[in-house]
């Protein structure tokens, strides 16, 4: 069975960027029930009970044909959202990333403002819902983005950091602004757990 992590911070700690009642909401009821989804795809195959999300959402079309739907949207829920609160704190200094994250976006994108930039519009192009990501693929660094909840991981690619442009993320405080959203959010990345997957890449 999976559960749902605890918040490594508290549901205000991103104020201003991301209202309390917006975390509040996304964590205990999107998040849980994207948890209790997958757990109830998953209780008639106890086969598959020893597999963690990683590995159920890298291989979906391996599984059980009538699972492959509810672990994609649920099972992908689950690992795309636990990254997305990981990829966030309010106590980082915005200013100050960790060398080896540095390097490899000016390597890849030239400068952390041109990096920014290109993801926004990722961001913002994304039709629907969805996601935007930094991904590691082949040793390059690339921006992609995911529809509904699709992850980085079945094409292949390791998730740096991932951005959900889904409106329930955003719509209470930003209505229909989803750009002011992302601008925001830049204001809360936890650099410090993106330098550490990198490291793992
Ligand atoms: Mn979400």
């Amino acid at each position: 069975m999976f559960k749902l992590d605890d918040l490594p911070y508290d549901y205000s700690a991103l104020e201003p960027y991301i209202d309390a009642q917006t975390m509040e909401i996304h964590y205990s009821k999107h998040h849980q029930t994207y948890v209790d989804k997958l757990n109830a795809a998953l209780k008639d195959f106890p086969d598959l009970a020893d597999k963690n999300i990683e590995e159920l959402v890298s291989s979906i079309d391996n599984l059980p044909a009538t699972i492959q739907v509810p672990v994609r949207n649920n099972g992908g829920g689950h690992y795309n959202h636990t990254l997305f609160w990981q990829s966030m704190t309010s106590d980082n200094d915005q200013n100050n990333l960790p060398t080896n994250i540095s390097d490899a976006i000016n390597n890849a994108f030239g400068d952390l403002e041109s990096f920014k930039a290109e993801f926004a519009g990722v961001a913002i192009n994304r039709f629907g819902s969805g996601w935007a990501w930094l991904v590691g693929k082949d040793g390059n660094l690339e921006i992609i983005s995911t529809a509904n909840q699709d992850t980085p991981l079945e094409l292949g690619c390791q998730p740096l950091l991932g951005l959900d442009v889904w409106e329930h993320a955003y719509y209470l405080k930003y209505q229909n602004r989803r750009p002011e959203y992302i601008e925001a959010w830049w204001n809360v990345i936890n650099w410090s757990a993106v330098a550490q997957r990198l490291t793992k890449n």
